[in-house]
């Protein structure tokens, strides 16, 4: 008997692989070493050759590149009805997809179609007495939440971060297999792409970043944050997502899975409770300050300094700190 399958759907553009697709791919070979089971990569698209061959290339996995001719954006009614098809012909046990506004569009519904458990943001896959449990963040990254399928067939979403994407290649002798799939999709079509705000170039070009979070109350104490990074060179102001949502900050100021990813050498997080999503923005952070009114905050998890302050009274105290240091005259200028 043939061991049943795990689809890897990756995403795709430019005739590239995105990062995601081989984080996807990541995620099904660590579930694949659990099982007897086989990754079968699918991409979806007018033009999937070109990713279908750097796929099979890299890892000699398997691929099924179905193309949809006229489609040349992604549409979720195209994707829900390949891959419903797929499931059906293919019986897989589970089938991973990006954690991106594609994956996050489509996984769902294609999992209610298909009477299969739907497990979304999966940052952490293992095994406990044969079951298979997939773990994801929850209440602002502050608990982590572990959950098994019971249906034959899982559909997850991969966290963006969370799987390497520097997949080796494996197997010696995969296969590609070209289908053509004809689709004309009746409830949606995209009507193309407007470029978003932008990221600040100041974030992706400074070495300090400060960055506000829900905890500094009210929009007054921004002037905290300003005064803070005011104190190094090269440095810019970032924020949460609820600081953007409530009009503190500009979107483009906004850090993490939605906004933008940044790589300073010294980061502060400054009343930010450190869920997954915002996490996700400050990987490649040099060295992480974070300051947290709460012993608990998720942000000390991924911190190499972890204050646990209320910043409204420790910035001012640091800061006044530090200017009567700059004052202080150093014994070599008293002449002593
Ligand atoms: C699909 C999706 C995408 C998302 N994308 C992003 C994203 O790109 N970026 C992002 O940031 N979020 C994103 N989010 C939201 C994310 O899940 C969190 O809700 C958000 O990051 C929480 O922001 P926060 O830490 O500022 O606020 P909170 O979670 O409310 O945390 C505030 C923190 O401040 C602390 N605090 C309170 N008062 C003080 C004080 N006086 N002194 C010191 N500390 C204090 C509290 O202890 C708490 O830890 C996304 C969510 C979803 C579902």
């Amino acid at each position: 008997m043939r061991n049943r399958s795990i689809l890897a759907v990756a995403e795709h553009a430019q005739g590239r692989v995105k990062p995601s697709g081989y984080e996807v791919i990541a995620c099904a070979l660590r579930l694949e070493s659990f099982r007897q089971l086989r990754v079968l990569v699918v991409l979806i698209g007018d033009q999937p050759e070109a990713p279908a061959r750097e796929i099979f290339q890299r890892t000699g996995l398997d691929v099924i590149a179905v193309q949809t001719p006229g489609l040349a954006s992604y549409n979720g009614e195209a994707h829900r009805a390949i891959l419903t098809d797929l499931i059906a012909e293919l019986d897989p046990a589970c089938l991973c997809a990006a954690h991106s506004s594609q994956g996050a569009d489509f996984a769902p519904g294609l999992a209610a179609r298909v009477g299969a458990a739907c497990i979304t943001a999966v940052e952490r896959i293992s095994v406990d007495s044969d079951c298979v449990i997939f773990a994801r963040g929850a209440s602002g990254g502050k608990l982590v939440a572990e959950l098994a399928a019971t249906t034959r067939l899982a559909v997850i979403t991969v966290q963006p971060g969370a799987f390497s994407a520097d997949v080796d290649r494996r197997y010696p002798q995969g296969s590609i297999e070209f289908r053509t799939v004809n689709f004309e999709p009746h409830r949606s079509r995209a009507l193309g792409f407007k470029p978003g705000a932008t990221c600040d170039k100041g974030l992706s070009e400074a070495r300090v970043i400060v960055a506000a979070g829900r905890g500094i109350g009210k929009q007054e104490n921004l002037s905290l944050v300003q005064d803070l990074a005011a104190a190094f060179p090269r440095s810019a102001i970032g924020g949460s997502r609820p600081v953007c949502d409530m009009g503190w900050l500009e979107y483009k100021s906004q850090i993490g899975l939605t906004g933008a990813t940044v790589s300073p050498q010294l980061y502060i997080a400054c009343g930010i409770s450190g869920s997954a999503q915002h996490v996700a923005g400050i990987r490649d952070a040099g060295f992480v300050v974070a300051i947290n009114s709460d012993p608990n905050a998720a942000i000390f998890n991924v911190a190499d300094l972890c204050i646990v302050e209320d910043l409204t009274t420790f910035i001012p105290t640091f800061l006044a700190e530090l200017h009567r240091a700059s004052e202080t005259p150093t014994s070599k200028e008293n002449g002593r």
